[in-house]
């Protein structure tokens, strides 16, 4: 976080105090979740399936995977869930924040991670970005950017306005709406990336991202995520 940023939160936090986005709890100025929360959320990044990021009983490795490794920092539950919901309902974006520097703070110890050339947010549609005010991807990358100094390139991919939301659909439309997310029509011959969203479900938004790179040269994609669903949850409440 640069020091400007800094400031603004210290600032803001007299007129609103900060507040954990999983349980609520007042936090300190400068901290973005509480530790009994963080403590909750971390998983071990090293147990989900290296290569489609899910958990290792929910991998989807037999579906054409266009990325080559993928890694998350929590399953999409319990206190991950509401701090996700926060950001995306423009409550707060602390644990975007927090997710972005626990994933850069791993990818530092991955050593072909490291030798990437940027981190792609997975866009939002200008509409939907001006309603929401930001995109939750963006500060993800964001926050990896600034612990692991590999640069932010936000302009390789285009997403179309849409009138379903991805999240609203089943897997076989989800399939088929990712095709509003079109190239931008940036040369990346070579180039070694990290794409990077807010949650893993069915893997289909990531893996339309990482086509499109790879049709414009990329060597190698990676995939982050703040988080990945775990099927037990999708049965439960349907939403997937
Ligand atoms: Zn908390
Ligand atoms: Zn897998």
């Amino acid at each position: 976080m640069k020091m400007t940023q800094k400031l603004c939160r210290f600032c803001i936090d007299i007129i609103y105090p900060n507040r954990c986005p999983c349980c609520g709890e007042f936090i300190v100025w400068n901290e973005l979740i509480c530790s009994e929360c963080a403590g909750k959320v971390r998983i071990d990044t090293d147990s989900l399936c290296r290569k489609c990021g899910k958990a290792k009983e929910d991998c989807i490795c037999t579906g054409k995977l266009m990325y080559d490794e993928a890694a998350a920092i929590s399953y999409y539950e319990d206190e991950a869930k509401t701090g996700l919901i926060a950001m995306k309902n423009s409550v707060s974006r602390n644990f975007g924040w927090y997710a972005g520097i626990e994933i850069g703070s791993w990818i530092m110890t991955q050593p072909e991670w490291m030798k990437c050339d940027g981190i792609v947010p997975v866009p939002m549609s200008r509409s939907k970005k001006m309603l929401r005010g930001y995109n939750q991807a963006d500060i993800i990358a964001k926050g990896i950017c600034d612990v692991t100094g590999i640069p932010l390139m936000k302009d390789c991919i285009i997403k179309k306005h849409s009138r379903q939301e991805q999240h609203t659909l089943g897997a076989k439309e989800r399939a088929e709406n990712v095709y509003s997310f079109i190239p931008a029509g940036r040369d990346l011959d070579g180039k070694r990336l990290i794409i990077c969203d807010d949650i893993i479900t069915t893997g289909s938004t990531i893996n339309r991202c990482a086509e499109i790179l790879k049709d414009c040269g990329a060597e190698k994609v990676y995939a982050a995520a703040a988080a990945v669903t775990v099927r037990k949850r999708e049965e439960q409440d349907g939403s997937n």
